[in-house]
């Protein structure tokens, strides 16, 4: 049976999802086996070449060469899957949509001036049509392993989209906001990391990103009256998925 192509890209990151996949040990070797690795910068050297059955896209669009570049993959690619939060929504990048941007060019660069930017970094789905995302920062690999078997069965992916807080009650743990007023952002955060932080005893701060219809005003209500204030509020989802978390402010009305 020929294997589906498969191609993995990069746009602005720190490979830290490409990094999972080469991570997933116990089932790298199945996954060379049903599938042709054609384009994987990371991994290979093999030149970009043909079309491709499935593209995996880490990365968020920052600079104009990029925008070209995700456009010719698309149309490169059968299917396209967005790997990570910054391909899913900007990415901790897209601090940047709500500030000025010479202003960071100078805090961060000696040389401001050869750097080559859009002043905002946007998810993948901003530019070109998205089969599936895959949230997280990095993305878990069991999700990324389900995904890739469903793929060749034909089928969604059973990656749970529900909040974190369903599966810390099913973990038992003491929730961190009801009994320490701790600012867990759970309620309104995708599942999928294994509830890993409030299993250590930390509050979340939404490196999955929003779950489809999250309260994030109600939210909000609840840890300003535990004392915080709004720009406290604010910067608690101003992390790696600030652009969907505001978005999602945005739809509602806020
Ligand atoms: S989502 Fe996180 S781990 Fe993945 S590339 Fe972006 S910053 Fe790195
Ligand atoms: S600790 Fe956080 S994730 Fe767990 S139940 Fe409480 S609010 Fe939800
Ligand atoms: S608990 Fe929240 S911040 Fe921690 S890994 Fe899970 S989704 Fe990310």
């Amino acid at each position: 049976m020929k294997r589906p192509r498969i191609g993995v890209f990069k746009f602005a990151s720190c490979d830290g999802c490409q990094l999972t996949i080469l991570n997933m040990e116990e089932e790298l070797l199945d996954i060379i086996e049903l599938y042709d690795i054609a384009y994987f910068r990371e991994a290979t050297d093999k030149p970009l070449r043909g079309e491709f059955d499935l593209s995996l896209v880490e990365g968020s669009i920052s600079t104009d060469r990029q925008r070209k570049e995700v456009v010719e993959i698309r149309e490169r690619s059968r299917h396209l899957i967005t790997i990570g939060a910054c391909a899913t929504s900007g990415g901790v990048q897209a601090l940047r949509n709500w500030a000025s941007l010479p202003a960071y060019k100078k805090t961060v660069y000696p040389s401001p001036e050869t750097i080559e930017a859009l002043s905002t970094s946007t998810p993948i789905s901003d530019h070109v049509y998205v089969d599936y995302e895959l949230w997280g920062c990095p993305i878990d690999t069991d999700a990324l392993a389900e995904t890739l078997v469903s793929f060749l069965m034909g089928k969604r992916p059973a990656v749970p989209v529900y909040s974190l807080c369903m599966d810390c009650k099913v973990k038992a743990i003491a929730c961190l906001l009801v009994s320490r007023a701790e600012p867990c952002l759970g309620p309104i955060t995708k599942t999928g990391c294994g509830v890993l932080c409030p299993s250590l005893d930390r509050p979340c701060y939404g490196c999955f990103g929003p779950m489809e219809g999250a309260n994030i005003e109600s939210l909000m209500e609840l840890f300003k009256k535990n004392g915080l204030s709004h720009k406290e509020c604010m910067l608690l989802i101003d992390k790696m998925n600030t652009y969907a978390y505001r978005k999602a402010r945005i739809e509602q009305g806020l």
